[in-house]
């Protein structure tokens, strides 16, 4: 079919959201290794999962052999406020750029929390909910996992309490009033409202805080509630990607409408959800022997799990709540540098995603800041949207990809994820305008002292 027939975006219809979830470890041959219990440390099982996760959440965190997963109709029906998500086609892009390349882009920034986060957040609201829970607690550094889970308590009428890393609740208070005004508490963290808050704020008065001491503190509210509360994580567990894959599959029945292949799929990678998602049909595809294609994790050089971690057995929360899973990691105890892509500023990679690119199914590439900002504004000029600094990171690959197709003549068609938008990021913004972001690579050594600890 002639390029001249596919519209600027492609909107699917209601009824074309997808009715199941698309569960790629069903179609993997060796699967991740299981998740340890941490006082066992042997393979978890369901009954001590579900004291962790709402039970139908654990079940589908175990789940390796359903292929599809339904999606019940109420959530469905949440998804039609916001989905489908539309998939454009990146032509202004594509003309500046001078590539024979096409570019697609997936955008699910078009909801108030301003990420796919929400995709999630409303699945393990509406567990909990169906299961007699009061409410959730979680934290949240940079905001948009707080957002989306306080978006979604609020259409299931469940008590949203979220610690916020201090140094964010005072720097973006924006994000918290958006919060707020869905109805979650937000207590910034350290605070005085918990054992381990006190204890830090004693032993650091006046410290801004940590992504690390914020999750302490939502789990120890969770563990004294008597079970009314769970303490619930927006992304690396393989739920999460489950409830992702809404995207990958929108996005792939968008494409087959006009028979468009992607050669190239490029995603940003924090612990991995959007990238899981997006990839799920396609990688099945590939699992399957059905089709191949080319995939791209990005990450920041300031946090690069898969391209300078280790695979090994390590935590998924500093709070040491969840079980242990085998994945790409930097180790639990890996600080990131302040990067002003805090989506991305995560220890380890999603144990599934982690496997794949262990079996040489995926690639990995990390990337800087700056070219990452440098990327972003040329994509907001001439497409329009303000991408979120985590997107930007997709954003500089599928550019450059796209220049290697201008250099060698190639046409090749490019799909990534544009996970969100970046209006609460304007303080990184400005330091780019004003030319003073800097780049943060960690040195060997200090990621071998963070991954050390794991042997
Ligand atoms: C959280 C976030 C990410 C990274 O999380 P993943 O789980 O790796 O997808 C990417 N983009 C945006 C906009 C985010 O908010």
């Amino acid at each position: 079919m002639s390029d001249t027939k596919i519209p600027y975006k492609i909107y699917l219809s209601e009824d074309e959201i997808p009715k199941k979830w698309y569960n790629l470890r069903a179609d993997m041959k060796k699967k991740p290794a299981p998740l340890l219990d941490t006082k066992t440390m042997q393979p978890i099982t369901l009954e001590a999962l579900s004291e962790v996760f709402c039970r139908e959440l654990a079940e589908q965190e175990l789940n390796e052999t359903d292929a599809y997963i339904d999606i019940p109709d109420e959530l469905i029906d949440f998804y039609k406020m916001y989905r489908p998500a539309p998939l454009i086609r990146a032509y202004c892009l594509e003309k500046q750029l001078g590539t024979p390349a096409k570019i697609y882009y997936k955008f699910e920034g078009n909801n108030t929390s301003g990420s796919h986060k929400l995709n999630s957040s409303i699945a393990q609201a509406y567990y909990a909910k169906k299961q007699g829970l009061e409410g959730v607690t979680t934290e949240t550094g940079a905001g948009q996992w707080g957002t989306a889970l306080s978006m979604a308590c609020s259409y299931f009428g469940l008590d949203c309490k979220v610690f916020m890393v201090k140094v964010s609740y005072e720097q973006k208070p924006h994000r918290r009033e958006v919060m707020r005004t869905y109805g979650a508490s937000v207590t910034p963290s350290p605070s005085e409202t918990t054992e381990v808050g006190r204890q830090i704020l004693a032993e650091h008065p006046g410290t801004g805080g940590s992504l690390g001491c914020a999750i302490s503190e939502a789990v120890e509210v969770a563990m004294n509630s008597d079970g009314r509360y769970r303490y619930v994580l927006g992304s690396v567990l393989n739920q999460v990607l489950l409830h992702q894959s809404i995207i990958g599959l929108e996005a792939k029945t968008a494409l087959d409408k006009y028979g468009v292949k992607p050669d190239i799929i490029i995603g940003c990678a924090g612990g991995g959800s959007n990238l899981g998602g997006l990839i799920a049909p396609f990688m099945g595809e590939k699992l399957r022997g059905e089709a191949d294609y080319r995939f791209i994790a990005v990450e920041p050089a300031s946090c690069p799990s898969l391209t300078r971690g280790v695979y090994a057995y390590d935590y998924c929360d500093t709070g040491r709540i969840c079980p242990m899973a085998k994945m790409y990691t930097l180790g639990s105890g890996f600080i990131p540098s302040a990067s002003h892509a805090g989506g991305l500023r995560y220890h380890g990679m999603n144990s599934v995603l982690s496997e794949l690119y262990d079996q040489g199914l995926m690639e990995a590439v990390s990337v800087e800041q700056t070219s990452v900002f440098a990327a972003a504004r040329e994509f907001a000029r001439i497409e329009g949207i303000l991408p979120a600094p985590e997107s930007s990171h997709a954003i500089r690959v599928a550019i450059d990809e796209a220049i290697r197709c201008r250099e060698t003549g190639e046409e090749k068609t490019i799909l990534f994820g544009l996970t969100g938008t970046g209006y609460f990021d304007m303080v990184s913004y400005e330091k780019f305008n004003n030319g003073v972001m800097t780049d943060y690579i960690p040195t060997d050594d200090e990621i071998e002292a963070a991954v050390s600890k794991l042997k």
